[in-house]
């Protein structure tokens, strides 16, 4: 008799496993089933239609967290790992930027330049000044 724990080292042998963007499905899951079940708890059309929308959209996560898991195609699943990595990095730099910015703003004043779009930052309280940008030495003309 194999144990339990064998049999199932045996079923996950070539299958993908765990990762970051499973947790985060799961995570994802589990938050939208709560919130569903508390809006369908509430005795209103809209809410109890809302509400299992998010359980419904809960079940997707859930299973497609349970789908890579088991998945075999190891290759793709962490590709997708990789890009769930790269978004997430893109999300936290854009909140980590705002933060900066927003502790930053009695100093200075952030512009996009419009040719090459980069941003620019100029200190704050200057009058209407000429900025040349740093990336393509654009010039334009902006009040601070
Ligand atoms: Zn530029």
């Amino acid at each position: 008799m194999r144990s339990m724990k064998e049999r199932l080292r045996r079923f996950m042998e070539g299958r993908y496993g765990a990762d970051e963007l499973n947790r985060f499905l799961t995570i994802c899951g589990w938050v939208l089933l709560l919130v569903g079940f508390v809006l369908s708890g509430i005795d209103n059309k809209a809410t109890l239609a809302v509400g299992s929308v998010l359980v419904g959209l809960s079940w997707a996560f859930l299973v497609l967290s349970v789908f890579r898991t088991l998945s075999k195609k190891t290759g793709q699943r962490a590709a997708e790992n990789y890009k769930y990595f790269v978004y997430k990095n893109k999300v936290l730099g854009w909140f980590r930027t705002r933060k900066i910015r927003w502790q930053d703003r009695k100093v200075h004043r952030y512009f996009r330049c419009p040719q090459c779009h980069a941003t620019v930052r100029v200190p704050k309280g200057k009058g209407k000044i000429r900025i040349t940008c740093p990336h393509c030495k654009h010039q334009f003309v902006k009040k601070t």
